[in-house]
C-alpha cells in the first residue's frame, strides 16, 4: 500500500494481484461542515453545535469500496484470475481537490477501468447528469483608513466585492439555465470603523461542461476587474479548483447495470419505511418512502452534484452506481443523509453497492474484451485526447480555512 499520495497525508493506493487488467475501486471518506447530526433521528438534532457530519455519507461510500476490493480480491486468488484489483483511498473530495491531485501525480497511470458508486436516494447506473465545477477565490486589495477620521484616504476593498456580486448577481439572468453560480464571503473586513484593505468572496460556477464553464470564469473575471476599476482596487482572481463533468463510458455502465439487476435494491424492513415517512414529513416532502426497486437503465440519469469523479473518469474508463441510502425526494449535503449514514438504512444500501461493485470487478476481471471495450469508449468521448491535468505542475493540495 502506498500512503500520501498527490501530497495528500491521507490518500493511499492499496493494491492485490499482478498484471492486466487493472481494476479500480474508489473510496471517498470525507465529511461535511456543521452537519452534525444523531444517528437515526427523523428530527435535526446535533450531535455537537458546529462540527462536522457525513451528510454525504461518504463513511458508506469508502467502506463499501473497502469490502468490494476485499470480496473481488478473494474471488481473484479463489479462481485463479488474472489481474490486478486497485483500491484508491480518495480523500477532499467535498473540497474537489482529492483525486485531481492523485491523478496529476500518476496514481492512476496503471489503472486499465475504475468502478465506483455514491450514496443516494435512489438505486441506478448514473450517467451524463453530473455538472462540471471550477472554485475561485475572488479577492480585492484596497486602502486602509479611519471610516470617520479620513475616510477619503481609503478605498475600500469591500466596496468592491458587493460590487463585483452584484455584477455577479445581474450576470446570472444571462447565462444557461443549465448553469450555477453560488459563493460565499470569506473576507467582509474586520471592523466597520476601518476601512477595508482586504475582502475576500468564494464563488463556485457549474454547468453542464467544462467548456462553457470557463467561459463564465472568463466573464467572471471581467467583472472582478470591472469593480477594482471602479473602486480603485485591486482585483486577484485564483483558482481552488476545476472538475470537469464525467466522460459516459456505456460498456462499463452495461456491468454495473447487470450486477445492479442482479443483486437487487436494498431490502428494507418496515421499521426502516416508517423510519423514512416520519423524515419526509418532519421536512415537508411527499410521504414515499425508501426506493425498493433498481431503475432501469437511462441515458442522462443522477443528480447534477458535481464531483473529482469527473477527473478521474477523463483519464481512466470509469462508471459510477447509486444506491439509495436516505429517503425518496431527500438530498445529499443534508442531515437527512446524516442521520441514515449510521443507520441500518444506509447499511443495507452500503452492502448492496459492495456486492455490485465487488461482481463488476469480478466480471472485467474475467473477460478482457470488456475492459478493451470500455477503453475504446473512452477513446471515443474524449476523441483519443489523453487526460490534461487543470492543475500546475506546482500546485499543492490546500484544506479550507
Ligand atoms: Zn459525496
Amino acid at each position: 500500500m502506498t500512503r500520501g499520495v498527490g501530497g495528500e497525508a491521507t490518500a493511499f493506493v492499496a493494491t492485490a494481484g499482478s498484471g492486466a487488467p487493472v481494476v479500480g475501486l474508489l473510496a471517498e471518506y470525507d465529511a461535511l461542515p456543521g452537519l452534525s447530526q444523531v444517528a437515526g433521528q427523523a428530527k435535526r438534532q446535533v450531535v455537537a453545535e458546529g462540527t462536522p457530519g457525513h451528510g454525504c455519507a461518504h463513511n458508506l461510500l469508502g467502506t463499501a469500496s473497502v469490502a468490494a476490493a476485499i470480496a473481488a480480491n478473494r474471488e481473484r486468488v479463489a479462481r485463479k484470475l488474472p489481474g490486478t484489483i486497485q483500491l484508491f483511498g480518495t480523500p477532499a473530495e467535498e473540497i474537489g481537490i482529492g483525486k485531481t491531485f492523485m491523478l496529476r501525480d500518476g496514481a492512476f497511470q496503471h489503472t486499465d477501468v475504475v468502478v465506483a458508486w455514491h450514496p443516494d436516494d435512489q438505486n441506478r447506473v448514473t450517467n451524463r447528469t453530473r455538472l462540471a465545477a471550477s472554485a475561485v477565490n475572488v479577492e480585492f486589495f484596497g486602502r486602509a483608513a479611519h471610516a470617520a477620521a479620513s475616510p477619503w484616504l481609503g478605498r475600500s476593498a469591500v466596496d468592491a466585492l458587493l460590487l463585483f456580486d452584484h455584477a455577479i448577481a445581474l450576470m446570472r439572468e444571462h447565462i444557461k439555465p443549465t448553469a450555477r453560480i453560488h459563493r460565499v464571503i470569506r473576507d467582509g473586513g474586520s471592523a466597520p470603523n476601518i476601512i477595508a484593505d482586504h475582502s475576500a468572496g468564494e464563488y463556485w460556477v457549474r454547468d453542464a461542461s467544462g467548456e462553457s464553464v470557463n467561459e463564465m470564469l472568463g466573464r467572471l473575471r471581467k467583472a472582478a476587474d470591472g469593480a477594482a476599476l471602479a473602486t480603485e482596487t485591486r482585483a486577484q482572481v485564483t483558482l481552488i479548483f476545476s472538475l470537469r463533468e464525467p466522460v459516459p463510458n456505456d460498456t462499463l455502465d452495461g456491468v454495473l447495470q447487470r450486477e445492479l439487476d442482479r443483486v437487487g435494491a436494498p431490502r428494507f424492513d418496515e421499521a426502516d419505511q416508517r423510519f423514512a415517512r416520519a423524515m419526509q414529513k418532519e421536512l415537508g416532502f411527499e410521504e414515499a418512502g425508501l426506493a425498493t426497486a433498481a431503475m432501469p437503465y437511462l441515458r442522462a440519469n443522477g443528480g447534477t452534484a458535481s464531483s473529482d469523479i469527473g477527473e478521474v473518469s477523463a483519464a481512466v474508463p470509469l462508471a459510477e452506481l447509486n444506491v439509495a441510502t436516505r429517503p425518496l425526494g431527500t438530498a445529499a449535503h443534508h442531515w437527512a443523509q446524516t442521520t441514515c449514514a449510521a443507520h441500518p438504512v444506509g447499511y443495507k444500501g452500503m452492502v448492496v453497492a459492495a456486492k455490485v461493485l465487488a461482481a463488476s470487478a469480478v466480471d472485467l476481471l474475467v473477460d478482457p474484451g470488456l475492459v478493451k471495450a470500455a477503453r475504446a469508449d473512452l477513446a471515443t468521448q474524449t476523441k483519443g485526447k489523453p487526460y490534461v491535468s487543470p492543475l500546475t505542475p506546482d500546485a499543492r493540495p490546500v484544506a479550507p480555512r
